[in-house]
């Protein structure tokens, strides 16, 4: 069996990787067509933008209902198409993007507010600043298949509350979760071409980028960031760009080890490892690292793995073989180079499909190239540190920059080691989950990404604020207007030690040169 897509013919043939059963076929759209849809989404952008945010509320929130009917069958699409548990399917997609939903429905308005801004002394001469925001046209989507519903699906609504229409290309692993999300907002009743799905693997996305929608959101590896962003360059085309990640767990000696092994095993197993924001690395300080290992270990053994339509399962399948293969390379590189692999280490002999077991591994160091390159599949490296600028050493030393965690009982040292990690998101005694939180922004740091998703920060990606400037008090030239003269230029020179210096009492001082140089204006 293979999970491996062929993308030769004009369909798409999506597999289980548990089983190898095929859960559907999806016609393959043309890059013409794929042109033709982000047109149709510009056209439908006239309408949808003019739309209050009490109709978008009520097209999302009907959206929303049409999930929760619906949810029992699309978890277990999801769990067929993508391998992942059940209860993954709920925990970390239907709930999380539930409560976005939810969020962006009824808060969007409120984050969009025009609002003023301080201008200083330029207020004081009768001036009012105001920003507004504007939605961009159409947003092409380009998810990863790791969170094949919840991430697309998101955004989307992210995107359609700031007045945007969308155009999806799911990922080639998981075409039928795509047209899932299509299906909801068509039964919800939104309008025409506001969401559109294209079908496809990397060159429809690659079509996609080239049809010039106004802003990319992408999803997936950083090789493919950089294809991206260079293709949108061309048409400057703005993307953010959410990338892989090489997470850092740091776990020191005074830290609640019992918490800190469940979270461990959580945070570097669940979706079997493919998370971007998996525990990758794990650094125990000497002292703790025998009992936080033997703890982590013993968790471990305890994880029933099998398909993820079973309630009991909580390690699936992988989602294929070329990603179970990457898995395999690093984890002989461990062994090469000289670490212990104290459980796992090999796809599981009772399992047929794409089944990797959940492997932790001792004596990692970074200058391992598995420590180094994502691995994103069931491993946890652990590795240890005697000091407090140690541990900040080795997170840091990465070329990716997406989350991390520090886990102590001291709350001003981990607020400390916190803010020198350098990673888009920290947490102090907690793990992986805060992209369940659509309150806050997600991005990385360095090889990561560039831009946020989620918060007010990730809607900001999907507006153009507009600069609105009022002078209220019309009624004489500015000082700086021309012609130029002898008193123009001794005016600005006064300029740069008064006005310019944000004192009103300095300014007050200029007052007699600025009267002069407007009766000069006036005489003109
Ligand atoms: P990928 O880069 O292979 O593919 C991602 C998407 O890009 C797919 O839909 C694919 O069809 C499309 N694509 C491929 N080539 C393209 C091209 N030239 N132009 C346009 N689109 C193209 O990544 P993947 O294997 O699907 O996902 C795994 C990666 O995603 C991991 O590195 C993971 O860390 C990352 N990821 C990051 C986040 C985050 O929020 N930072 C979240 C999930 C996954």
């Amino acid at each position: 069996m293979s999970a491996v897509l062929p993308v030769q013919t004009d369909e798409i043939v999506s597999y289980n990787p548990a089983t190898g059963a095929e859960v559907g076929r999806v016609t393959q759209t043309s890059d013409e067509e794929v042109t033709a849809a982000v047109e149709r989404g510009r056209v439908a952008f006239q309408s949808w933008k003019q739309t209050s945010f009490r109709e978008r509320t009520a097209c999302i929130m009907r959206a929303r209902e049409v999930l929760l009917a619906d949810k029992e069958t699309i978890v277990r699409l999801i769990s067929d198409e993508s391998g992942k548990p059940v209860a993954e399917a709920f925990s970390m997609e239907i709930a999380p993007v539930l409560d976005l939903m939810q969020y962006f429905a009824r808060n969007t308005e409120k984050l969009l507010k025009p609002h003023k801004i301080g201008i200083g002394i330029y207020g004081l001469m009768g001036r009012a600043s105001k920003i507004v925001y504007h939605p961009l046209g159409v947003v092409g989507i380009i998810p990863a298949w790791n969170y094949p519903f919840s991430i697309p699906l998101g955004e989307a609504v992210m995107a359609l509350m700031a007045g945007n229409t969308v155009v999806i290309k799911p990922s080639e692993l998981t075409p039928m979760i795509g047209l899932k999300i299509g299906e909801i907002f068509e039964k919800a009743g939104l309008p025409e071409n506001c969401v559109q799905i294209v079908s496809g693997g990397g060159a429809t996305g690659a079509a996609l980028v080239e049809a010039t929608p106004d802003k990319i959101m992408f999803t997936g590896s950083v090789a493919t960031g950089k294809k991206i962003a260079a293709a949108a360059a061309k048409n400057l085309t703005s993307v953010v760009l959410e990338l892989g990640g090489k997470d850092p767990m740091i776990v020191f000696a005074d830290a609640n080890l019992e918490l800190a092994a469940g979270a461990a095993v959580w945070g570097a197993f669940c979706n079997a490892g493919q998370s971007c924001s998996s525990v990758e690395r794990l650094y125990v300080q000497e002292g703790a690292a025998e009992e936080l290992t033997r703890k982590i270990i013993e968790k471990t053994r305890q994880l029933q793995q099998d398909t993820g339509d079973k309630e009991t399962t909580s390690i699936g399948a992988m989602s294929s073989e070329r990603q179970i293969q990457i898995v395999e390379d690093h984890v002989e590189d461990f062994r090469a180079a000289g670490a212990k692999i104290e459980t796992g280490g090999r796809r599981n002999p009772a399992l047929e499909g794409l089944f990797y077991e959940p492997t932790v591994i001792t004596g990692a160091h970074n200058d391992m190239r598995a420590m180094q390159e994502e691995t994103f599949g069931p491993t946890l490296p652990i590795s240890t540190f005697t000091t407090e600028e140690e541990a900040i050493r080795l997170a840091n030393d990465s070329e990716f920059g997406l989350t991390a965690s520090v886990w102590t009982r001291d709350r001003a040292k981990g607020k400390r080691v916190a803010e020198k990690i350098e990673a888009g998101s920290v947490c102090i005694n907690e793990v992986l989950y805060t992209h369940g939180i659509g309150q806050t922004p997600w991005g990385g740091f360095k090889n990561s990404g560039r831009g946020r998703t989620h918060g007010r920060e990730g809607l900001m990606e999907l507006v153009q604020p507009q600069h609105i400037h009022t002078n209220k008090l019309a009624l004489m030239p500015d000082a700086w207007w021309m012609p130029y003269s002898a008193t123009a230029v001794e005016t600005f020179r006064k300029m740069t030690t008064t006005f310019a210096s944000g004192s009103i009492i300095k300014t007050t001082m200029l007052l007699p040169q600025l009267a002069k140089r407007v009766r000069e204006l006036l005489k003109r």
